[in-house]
């Protein structure tokens, strides 16, 4: 699935928008992971791998990679996915 997102060249155009517009705004997402139940939506939708579901249990947010496009929290069903500006 990976190598065929990487290949595909409107996949790449919209990677490449969602990653400019968002590196001008600092947002990042985070999870409520009290309330998350591991369904592994957001990791699926995630264009950049960087959510994943830890020890079976709740999803982590990679800070280094996320670019707070927000396609993680309109996909999770539980709403517990917010996009928030940090500091720089
Ligand atoms: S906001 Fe969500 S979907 Fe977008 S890069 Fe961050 S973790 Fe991935
Ligand atoms: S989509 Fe929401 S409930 Fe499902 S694993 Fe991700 S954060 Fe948890």
């Amino acid at each position: 699935m990976t190598f065929q997102m990487y290949n595909c060249p409107v996949r790449s155009i919209n990677r490449r928008k969602i990653i400019m517009a968002s590196i001008r705004k600092k947002r990042k997402a985070f999870v409520e992971q009290a309330d998350c139940v591991a369904c592994g939506c957001c990791v699926k939708v995630c264009p950049l791998e960087a959510i994943r579901i830890i020890s079976g249990i709740m999803a982590q947010v990679d800070m280094g990679k996320c670019v707070g496009c927000g396609k993680c929290a309109k996909e999770c069903p539980a709403s517990v996915i917010t996009v928030r500006e940090v500091e720089h």
